[in-house]
């Protein structure tokens, strides 16, 4: 009996060791990062149909000169080069901007899990709404990164979409941040308000990120105060002061499909005071949508095109909710290109909730109607001229990098906008926000050479933008090879058993993400 004992204790020993030592190799095992493509002083992209994002005209067969990351030339007559070139054959194909996501999250494996899927996605410039406090964060990243990646990018020695704006933390008062962190970054009364600029301001940081649970006087101290420090804000609309007081304190742009929603139903003022306004809104969802007042909605509208604030509607989050009770929806090809680690801890929880919900309605769900009515909402903001930007909320369940932005595309288009329209969202609307037209947005001589080389013509069916042929970023061109290489790398690391070992551990140590779960 003792000797069974004694036994059995040694291989209950036995394996525990070798769980322990898995895990560390796992943890410990060097990730290999991708090769970017050759570099050529010039390129010479021949007869190609260059699309005009700005008036919807299509350039046939035209000579496009690119030299080391710059277009120096567009012209229809052939184009003589001298210096050791590489020639790409645009004949019968259609060449549009780089397109930017304008609302994604980046963690510390995005350059193994997201960005090789942007780049092979056409998609060359990303709008990171997440960042960090004053210490490095095992999962979020924060303007260092970002910044570094970028300096990497443009010396052709990493594979890496353009960073195009650097967010701060989530700022969501005191709840958010963890203890032990500097105390301005609670941003619990406005004399906090310098403290947490100067900070951003000497990270480099372009915008503040707001988030719901900001204290109302805190939060206009900090509207009025950026601008000063060469700062705006952008985020969600805090729960505690309506839209149209953010709109006149001068955010920049709103995310999420649900903005007008929110605002627009006889009890939402009396929601701005209530603790329980999470509680509110799940209980609340059909009121809601019946009360839905869209002459406010209009008004408010109207506000925002004349303020020039932004909207970014990220459709594919309401769409996640509204169908994660579909087989058709769930059953996504993509889903190999994301860790075995997200898929069962984050996304299936979320996709268990929302398929619960749903199926507790016969006919047409509440999360449906909801997604419906956000599309309506999008039209008759682009009828009254707020610009719309094109945003996926990447990390967020069934959100795929860089192939979601092109299903974003598609649902602006189902929702009223044109073809042009939906391009423009993620081309010159957000290089315009981004104030970097000199550099984006289309394709014209002294711009960046961020393109996208398509086998048919976005201006006749939307979902073209999926035909790639072939991504040119900051010059680099990846062909169709190259493209299939990135998809494979994160195909691989997204199933191995090492990268999702460190997944976990970065998501288990970062106080960051411990805060944001508990609340
Ligand atoms: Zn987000």
């Amino acid at each position: 009996m003792k000797k069974k004992l004694l036994f059995g204790l040694k291989i209950i020993t036995g394996f525990i060791i070798m769980i322990i030592f898995i895990v560390l190799v796992g943890y410990l095992w060097p990730t290999s990062l991708l090769d970017t493509p050759k570099y050529y002083n010039e390129t010479l992209i021949t007869s190609v149909n260059v699309v005009d994002v700005e008036t919807g005209d299509i350039l046939t067969d035209r000579n496009i000169l690119i030299n080391k990351n710059t277009i120096v030339k567009i012209d229809s007559f052939p184009i003589n080069t001298s210096r050791e070139h590489l020639v790409i054959d645009g004949s019968g194909k259609f060449l549009i901007p780089g397109l930017w996501d304008m609302h994604t999250h980046s963690n510390q494996q995005s350059e193994l899990l997201h960005h090789p899927l942007y780049i092979a996605n056409g998609v060359t410039g990303v709008r990171d709404m997440s960042g960090q406090l004053n210490e490095r964060d095992s999962y979020w990243v924060g303007s260092k990164e970002r910044l570094q990646w970028n300096k990497d990018l443009e010396n052709n020695n990493r594979v890496t979409p353009r960073y195009v704006l650097q967010s701060s933390y989530q700022m969501d008062g005191e709840k958010a941040i963890p203890n032990g962190a500097l105390n301005f970054f609670k941003l619990q009364n406005p004399e906090q308000v310098d403290s947490l600029l100067k900070f951003y301001k000497n990270e480099k940081v372009d915008f503040i990120k707001i988030y719901a649970q900001l204290p109302k006087d805190t939060y206009l101290e900090l509207a009025k105060k950026a601008p000063t420090y060469g700062l705006h804000i952008a985020g969600h609309k805090p729960m505690f002061l309506s839209l149209k007081e953010a709109i006149n304190a001068g955010q920049r742009s709103f995310e999420h499909g649900r903005i007008f929603m929110y605002e627009c139903f006889s009890e939402a003022d009396s929601l701005k005071s209530s603790k329980n306004w999470k509680q509110y809104f799940k209980k609340s969802k059909e009121k809601i949508l019946t009360q839905f007042d869209s002459l406010k909605a209009k008004q408010l509208m109207q506000l925002m095109a004349e303020k020039k604030a932004y909207w970014t509607p990220t459709l594919q989050t309401l769409k996640f909710e509204a169908f994660a009770h579909k087989t058709a929806f769930t059953d996504n090809r993509n889903l190999k290109y994301v860790t075995k680690v997200r898929k069962q801890l984050w996304w299936g929880f979320d996709t268990e909730y929302n398929k619960k919900r749903n199926l507790e309605t016969k006919g047409i769900s509440v999360s449906e109607q909801f997604f419906e009515a956000s599309k309506k909402q999008v039209k008759m903001a682009r009828d009254l001229g707020v610009p719309i930007m094109a945003g996926t909320d990447v990390t967020d369940s069934y959100v795929f990098a860089g192939f979601s932005l092109h299903d974003e595309l598609l649902e602006l288009t189902k929702s009223g906008l044109s073809n042009l329209e939906a391009l423009q969202a993620a081309t010159i609307i957000p290089a315009k926000y981004s104030n970097a037209l000199n550099d984006f947005g289309t394709i014209a001589i002294g711009k960046k050479a961020d393109l996208v080389l398509l086998d048919s013509n976005p201006l006749e069916n939307i979902k073209n933008t999926k035909k790639i042929h072939g991504v040119m970023l900051n010059g680099l061109y990846y062909d169709s090879t190259k493209i299939e290489k990135l998809k494979k790398f994160t195909e691989s690391s997204a199933s191995s058993l090492h990268i999702n070992i460190k997944t976990l551990a970065n998501l288990f140590n970062s106080p960051l993400i411990r805060v944001q779960f508990a609340d």
